[in-house]
């Protein structure tokens, strides 16, 4: 069976998503999102919001508790 391949060239397309298990909460991912695509969610964790996030992987980099992780769009 033949899988679907991306188009030549054309990089994966990712998003942001957090673990709200291990989230602390402490607004760095929101701080450096240059889209507002990431916010902390009335203290408790942080929520991306999948339509404006561009999958730079910033948040992920900055997070201290390595709770977010860049995926692959389906
Ligand atoms: S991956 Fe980039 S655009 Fe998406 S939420 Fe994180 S910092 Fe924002
Ligand atoms: S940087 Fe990490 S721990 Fe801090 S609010 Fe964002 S997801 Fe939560």
């Amino acid at each position: 069976m033949m899988e679907k391949k991306a188009a030549k060239g054309a990089k994966p397309k990712r998003y942001a998503m957090v673990d709200r298990e291990h989230c602390a909460a402490c607004g760095a991912c929101e701080a450096v999102c240059p889209r507002g695509a990431v916010s902390v969610w009335q203290g408790s964790f942080s929520v991306v919001d999948g339509a404006l996030c561009v999958g730079c992987g910033r948040c992920s980099a900055e997070c201290p508790a390595s709770a977010i992780s860049m995926e692959v769009r389906a």
